[in-house]
């Protein structure tokens, strides 16, 4: 398998290349459309709050995207990440099956994110951007484009959801320590912010209203961009380093997958392993089921609806076809912030559509049930998004005992947990409930998504 990876590879075993998994679909996904029009967007409508390289690999349809030289550099600071076979779990689940683990948490953010926030910084200074805007939930986003402001010289203004804000202060404090400004969100420094505040005077926010307000400050500046961290197809594309890498490890390690597992939010982590194989799956090469695993308080792919929704709360983005549970629902403030999100990547929810992929979610105290057993097995604390992987790696494993089956098994560990220690003591006191899906509020939020001739 992967001719062609070990080829775009470079010596240091970095890639050369990004994957656009676009090239090779069965089927072009929907297109995302002017909400005032109804019509497909150019890159006119977008280039207020995006530079022009970004755009372009938004709307590619080349296979391969060469990663300049300085991204590559950067990406040596940490990658190749390792890939981990975790013999130690194996073990404690006595399970005949294989498990291997990709571990981006050695990168200096921490998660999966710099990957991408790299790779953006560096397209925005080459255009002459001063200032970044953005949003983060759990905080990893954030820090990781605070980290690589930092390296390329921009300055990183960064909405954080509310209740992310309060309940991490110390992402906020690496956030600062790489030079960025970070403000509770929803805030009265936007129209947007202010809008929720009215209504809603103790919102804790989300993800949602945190991109509104970010991108309502980067369209009003001139000097100012915007950049987001997951779900649109460039930042899918920058995470395929990811996979491609994954793809000649494992072959070193003379396994192949027979299932390929990510955490999803919205959806980049998982992209970025899982694209890769769809490809070799799409070209007869692999035969690996691919799993994205949703939380159960967030069931943006396994219980909303497949529809053009806005990526925000207060309306300002493109519409895009994707896995929503509608833009006006706020989920619960659970702890996996990173996964708080109502929509899916449009590229993730069209291979789910397409039944290329499978969904599947779970509720919390049993992904960090299964993240203590991974700890104590192979001493990574994962993050709390990261946990959802872990508990359905675990799961499969369970299933390879069950029916005697010795599969292989590869999971995205997308992050370390240092900064989440406090959802573990919530975890160890009890103090962490599984709280139950609100349906009524889904079938509210799905009665107000737009509607599209
Ligand atoms: C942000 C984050 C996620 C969720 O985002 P995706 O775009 O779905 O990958 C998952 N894991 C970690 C560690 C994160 O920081």
């Amino acid at each position: 398998m992967g001719d062609s990876v070990k080829y775009l590879l470079g010596e240091d075993r970095i890639p050369k290349a990004w994957y656009n998994l676009v090239a090779d679909l069965p089927e072009p996904p929907p297109p995302p459309l002017h909400p005032g029009t109804g019509k497909p967007i150019g890159p006119d409508d977008l280039a207020p709050i995006f530079p022009m390289a970004v755009i372009a690999q938004e709307v590619s349809t080349e296979r391969w995207i060469e990663i300049p030289d300085p991204v590559r550099e950067t990406y040596r600071l940490w990658r190749p990440s390792p890939l981990i076979r975790a013999r130690r779990l194996e073990q404690a689940l006595d399970t005949p099956a294989k498990i291997f683990f990709k571990y981006e948490g050695v990168s200096p953010a921490g998660s999966h994110k710099p990957n991408t926030a790299v790779a953006q910084a560096f397209y925005n200074k080459q255009e002459g951007v001063k200032r970044l805007s953005t949003e983060t939930g759990a905080g990893q986003w954030g820090s990781s484009l605070a980290f690589a402001g930092a390296l390329f010289g921009l300055e990183v203004e960064v909405y954080m959801v509310k209740v992310s804000y309060q309940q991490k202060p110390y992402r906020r404090a690496l956030m600062e320590t790489y030079g960025a400004r970070c403000i509770p969100s929803p805030s009265p420094l936007t129209a947007s912010g202010r809008a929720i505040l009215e209504k809603f005077p103790d919102s804790t926010g989300s993800l949602g209203i945190a991109i509104s307000e970010a991108v309502e400050v980067a369209a009003q500046r001139d000097d100012t961009k915007y950049a987001l961290g997951s779900v649109l197809n460039h930042v899918l594309l920058h995470q395929t380093v990811i996979g491609e890498e994954a793809m000649l490890q494992m072959a070193d390690a003379d396994a192949e997958p027979d299932v390929v597992i990510g955490c999803a939010g919205g959806g980049s982590n998982f992209a970025g392993l899982a694209f890769p194989y769809l490809r070799e799956k799409l070209a007869g090469r692999s035969r690996a089921r691919v799993v994205a695993v949703e939380p159960a308080s967030c069931p943006t792919m396994t219980q909303g609806r497949y529809a053009y929704d806005f990526g925000d709360t207060g309306h300002l983005t493109p519409l895009v076809k994707m896995h929503t549970l509608g833009s006006s629902f706020v989920p619960p403030g659970f702890h996996a912030g990173g996964l708080r999100y109502h929509g899916m990547a449009p590229l993730v929810s069209h291979v789910l559509h397409l039944g290329l992929i499978e969904a599947k979610a779970y509720a919390q105290t049993e992904c960090f049930a299964a993240a203590v057993q991974l700890a104590r097995a192979e001493g990574i604390v994962p993050a709390p998004e990261s946990s959802h992987a872990v508990k359905a790696a675990v799961d499969e494993a369970l299933r390879c005992k069950r029916e005697g089956k010795s599969e292989t098994i590869l999971f995205n560990l997308s992050g370390h947990g240092h900064f989440d220690m406090q959802a573990y003591t919530d975890y160890f006191s009890g103090n962490l409930k599984d709280v139950p899906f609100d349906r009524a509020a889904l079938e509210r939020a799905l009665a107000e998504l737009p509607v599209v001739a």
